[in-house]
C-alpha cells in the first residue's frame, strides 16, 4: 500500500527564524512528534491531529496548489520548509526526491533526537530539546533559551555551551521563548546571554511574529 503523509498544514509564507529569514517559502507542517508536550511544555505549535493524510501526488498537489496561491507558481529554488512536529518521522526519500524535482530546495526543521538523513535536505536547522540528542551536524543550531522563567535544558550560558560542545555546525543561534503567561518572549536574557557567549552565538528573532504572518 502507498505511503500517506499525516500532515496539519501547508502555507506560503517567509521564513521567520535563523539564517534563512526574511526568504519566501512553503511549510509544510507534518503532524506527529517524538517528544511531546510533556518534554516541551512552551511548545507553541499544535502538531497533534493530522487535517490530511495523503499519498505523495496529493502531498505534491497541496505543495503545488499552496506555491500558485503564495507566489504564483513554483518558482525554482523556492525554499519548502519541512517542519512539525518532528518532520523527520515522516520526510521520505520518495517525497523529497519528488519536491526537488519540483525545484524546491528542501530546507528541515528538526529536534535532532534521531539521526536525520542529511541527503533528504538541503538545509538543516536542529533545535534540540533534550540536553542528549542525536543529530550534532547540520547547517544551523537553533536553541531555544528558557532561561530562568520557564523549564528546559537552556538555564544559562554554560548549559547552552554544554549542549553545544561536540557539534559542528555553519551557525549558533539563541531564540526566546515565547510564553504568554511568562510575559512573551524573553529577548532581555537572551541579549544578555549571546553577549555573554560571544561568537559564534547571534540572536535569533521570531521574524514572522513581530511582522504578523503565519
Ligand atoms: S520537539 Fe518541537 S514540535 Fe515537538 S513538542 Fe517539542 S517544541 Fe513542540
Amino acid at each position: 500500500m502507498a505511503r500517506k503523509y499525516g500532515i496539519k498544514e501547508v502555507f506560503a509564507t517567509l521564513q521567520g527564524e535563523g539564517a534563512q529569514a526574511g526568504m519566501p517559502a512553503v511549510f509544510l507542517r507534518f503532524a506527529g512528534c517524538n517528544l511531546g508536550y510533556d518534554v516541551c511544555p512552551w511548545c507553541d505549535t499544535d502538531w497533534v491531529k493530522a487535517e490530511y493524510t495523503l499519498d505523495l501526488d496529493d502531498t505534491l498537489d497541496l505543495v503545488r496548489r499552496t506555491a500558485w496561491e503564495g507566489f504564483g507558481g513554483e518558482v525554482p529554488g523556492l525554499l519548502l520548509v519541512a517542519t512539525g512536529g518532528e518532520p523527520s518521522l515522516q520526510l521520505d526519500r520518495p517525497l523529497s526526491d519528488a519536491l526537488r524535482e519540483r525545484g524546491y530546495r528542501i530546507s528541515m526543521e528538526s529536534n535532532g533526537s534521531r539521526p536525520v538523513d542529511r541527503s533528504l535536505v538541503d538545509w538543516l536547522t536542529v533545535s534540540p530539546k533534550q540536553a542528549e540528542f542525536a543529530q550534532k551536524e547540520g547547517d544551523e543550531l537553533k536553541l531555544l533559551f528558557t532561561g530562568g522563567a520557564v523549564p528546559g535544558i537552556t538555564p544559562d550560558a554554560d548549559a547552552v555551551r554544554r549542549i553545544a560542545d561536540g557539534t559542528r555546525f555553519g551557525h549558533y543561534f539563541l531564540q526566546p521563548v515565547d510564553v504568554p503567561a511568562a510575559g512573551g518572549p524573553n529577548y532581555g536574557e537572551v541579549i544578555r546571554t549571546v553577549m555573554q557567549l560571544g561568537p559564534p552565538w547571534r540572536l535569533s528573532v521570531q521574524t514572522h511574529k513581530v511582522a504578523g504572518i503565519p
